[in-house]
């Protein structure tokens, strides 16, 4: 039984276009400090620079914002809306400051410079996730006002009308792995970061499929393990061959890693390709349906149903996977290799665990290889899920389906990691959900760390009130 959702609350159509205006201002001015990660030269501080516009921004908001730079030019910024303490626990408006490099040569405009151009905003951010820090500042602004405007102090008294207090956490760091950002707050700020609920990134997108308008909302996110395989063979003269040279050996062992490994449907992809297979008409919903059972042809049927673009994020989500990334081998060409070293990137579903993946690689690689090899994990993410039900979940759907009827909300899994990796183990359910809707055509899983990211003005208006709602009906 679905919790009953509060009606939308009504904001006038001229503030609303006057916090259109100003969040798509800040969203350039965002964009146009880069904040790469890996910091580029040493002592780089874009993510500090773009965490202090915040704290500057939320300072003139009436709030009292904080800072925490664990590490120098790598700063995290947070702020607390205070609700009366009635309705439970806050609500977390989670995002990350940082972002992946741009080659500016590969690009058609300055990725830094965030000129608008037919009607989209251009720039490295502008969907992972800039996009979705505007959006937060600009209801945290909007609520912010209201206190003020009832003559209230912001940074001291509840916003009128909120019963939970709404957490705005920004985080450094997130694109490679958080340990100067998220890990660093979950140390020494846990308190902002713990909540009944998190809105994040990767979710409440629009995608488009056979005229239906999907709105996924990521409700889990897959698990890593990547792994350094050292292969030993035996150095020699490259005028006699031998088997046991590195180079081959490897080469083997990555033929047998890159196989794709058997259908794994989990309960949330389950959800998804049933709800997308309501959804779509005829023969594709039966396909769906076919995949949603663990039907052995599954990859044809995605192939034969999805835009490429989907069908390898689709073939991604329904299986534990390992794409064998780097291979290091040999010194010269007549001398045969000894060692090499190989990485692989292993993604894993809900429920596996890392002796389990390992146990997987050990048996591609055979027991004629295995001998050969020492098998290191780099580091281990655990997967995440997060309920698709109860009263934030609900407040996600209506709140979809009362700004766009006939969009259809569903929940989805993400083949990459988060800061919910962080989040969800502390207690706070995490959703993907930066709401926008989306120009049919428009390729937006190729935008994240691609070329020419860019964002649709339009649907940085749609999603404004979406997010606002979202806050005020889950906190009222
Ligand atoms: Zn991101």
């Amino acid at each position: 039984m679905a919790t009953a959702v509060r009606p939308s609350a009504s904001v006038p159509a001229a503030d609303w276009s006057a916090a259109h205006e100003r969040l798509v201002e800040t969203l350039r001015d965002l964009i146009r400090i880069p904040s790469i990660n890996p910091p580029p030269t040493p002592g780089a501080d874009g993510e500090t620079r773009v965490a202090r516009y915040l704290e500057a921004r939320l300072r003139a908001a009436g709030l009292a914002p904080e800072i925490l730079e664990s590490v120098p030019g790598r700063a995290s910024v947070h702020a607390r809306l205070r609700g009366d303490g009635t309705g439970g626990d806050p609500l977390l408006l989670l995002s990350h400051l940082d972002v992946v490099p741009a080659p500016a040569e590969r690009w058609s405009h300055d990725p830094f410079a965030a000129e608008i151009v037919d009607g989209y905003l251009v720039g490295r951010g502008a969907v992972d996730m800039k996009d979705m820090v505007a959006l937060e500042l600009a209801v945290v602004e909007l609520l912010a006002g209201e206190a003020r405007a009832a003559g209230l102090d912001p940074a001291r008294h509840p916003i009128p009308g909120l019963r939970r207090d709404v957490l705005f956490t920004c985080t450094s760091d997130e694109e490679a792995g958080g340990a100067a950002g998220v890990k660093a707050v979950e140390a020494q700020h846990p308190e902002w970061l713990r909540a009944a609920g998190a809105l994040n990134e990767c979710g409440g997108v629009s995608v488009t499929v056979l005229g239906r308008r999907l709105y996924p909302i990521q409700v889990a996110e897959k698990g890593y393990a990547p792994y350094r395989i050292h292969v030993s063979g035996t150095w020699g003269h490259g005028s006699m061959p031998r088997d046991d040279n590195a180079a081959v050996l490897a080469a083997r062992i990555v033929e047998r890693l890159a196989v794709p490994g058997p259908v794994r449907v989990t309960d949330v992809m389950a959800r998804f390709l049933m709800a997308a297979a309501e959804a779509l008409p005829g023969g594709a919903g039966d396909a769906l349906r076919r995949i949603a059972a663990g039907d052995p042809q599954a990859d044809r049927l995605i192939d034969a149903l999805c835009d490429p673009m989907y069908a390898r994020a689709l073939r991604a989500l329904i299986r534990d996977t390992i794409s064998p990334d780097v291979i290091h081998t040999g010194v010269k060409y007549n001398v045969i290799p000894g060692d090499a070293v190989i990485e692989i990137d292993c993604r894993v579903l809900p429920g596996m665990t890392e002796p389990e993946m390992r146990a997987i690689v050990e048996e591609r690689i055979g027991t004629d290889l295995l001998p050969a090899c020492t098998i290191e994990l780099m580091v281990w993410g655990a997967p995440v899920a997060s309920p698709a039900e109860g009263p934030l979940w609900d407040v996600l759907v209506a709140t979809l389906r009362d700004h766009d009827p006939d969009g259809v909300a569903l929940p989805v899994m993400a083949p990459f990691g988060t800061d919910g990796k962080t989040t969800v183990p502390l207690g706070t359910p995490t959703y993907g959900f930066s709401p926008l809707r989306l120009d049919p055509d428009e390729r937006f899983l190729e935008r994240f760390h691609g070329v020419d990211e860019r964002v649709s003005l339009d649907a940085l208006k749609f999603g404004l009130p979406v997010l606002y709602d979202v806050v005020r009906r889950f906190c009222g």
